[in-house]
């Protein structure tokens, strides 16, 4: 099954790619994953990477695009894959689809998960992610136990300020990718609101279970 899912930033999709990897045995690849990877390994990738991911502004397409078919072409992504955060562009969506098209392989589908703005600062100022299991939590809505409290960690583009203009790129650079997916009879549209379980109930639905 090869998957992809978009939204905008807080939408839950990294929350929900997990779920859905472990239902149906695919590598998630995250491109916002790797390139804080990077970042953290102080690669000549990272390096580049860091300055734009801090100010919420998107990696430039040359730098991701490489970065992310190279991925797709491992062993582990030949039977699918469900890839988080990319494409971004509509660039990087056509160099996707030039990608697949010479491996000879199809997409399954583009899962867009639905979330309005208003809800979206909220859902991001206060996002935690435990570094030891990935586990991402939120203060309000899904609060850690106490005996992880301590070690969660907030990602540097969490700020409101990073968070806005996150949201600006989504609609500007982001959104187009839609039209493009669904001309191809590819979109399929999932409410993002709800808890975690009721969204990964309708992310499946939407898979055809
Ligand atoms: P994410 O974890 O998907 O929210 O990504 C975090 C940040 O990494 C984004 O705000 C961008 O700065 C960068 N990033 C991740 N994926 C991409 C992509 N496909 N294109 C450009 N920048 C990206």
């Amino acid at each position: 099954m090869r998957i992809i899912l978009v939204g905008p930033p807080g939408a839950g999709k990294g929350t929900q790619a997990a779920r859905l990897v472990e239902r149906y045995g695919i590598p998630h690849i995250s491109t916002g994953d790797m390139l804080r990877a990077a970042v953290k390994a102080g690669t000549a990738l990272g390096k580049e990477a860091d300055a734009y991911m801090k100010a919420g502004d998107l990696v430039p397409d040359a730098v991701v695009i490489g970065m992310a078919v190279e991925r797709i072409g491992e062993a582990d992504a030949q039977k699918g894959f469900m890839l988080d955060g990319f494409p971004r562009t509509r660039p990087q969506a056509e160099a996707l689809d030039a990608a697949l098209s010479a491996a000879g392989v199809q997409l399954d589908a583009v899962v867009l998960i639905e979330v309005d703005d208003s809800l979206i600062v909220e859902r991001i100022t206060g996002r935690r992610t435990d570094p030891e299991t990935k586990r991402i939590y939120h203060l309000k809505f899904d609060p850690p136990p106490a005996e992880v409290a301590d070690r969660l960690v907030q990602r540097k583009d969490d700020t409101e300020e990073a968070c806005r203009a996150r949201l600006a790129k989504y609609h500007g650079e982001t959104a187009p990718i839609i039209p493009f997916y669904e001309d191809k009879g590819l979109l399929k549209r999932v409410d993002g609101v709800g808890s975690p379980d009721a969204v990964t109930e309708r992310l499946v639905a939407a898979l055809g279970g």
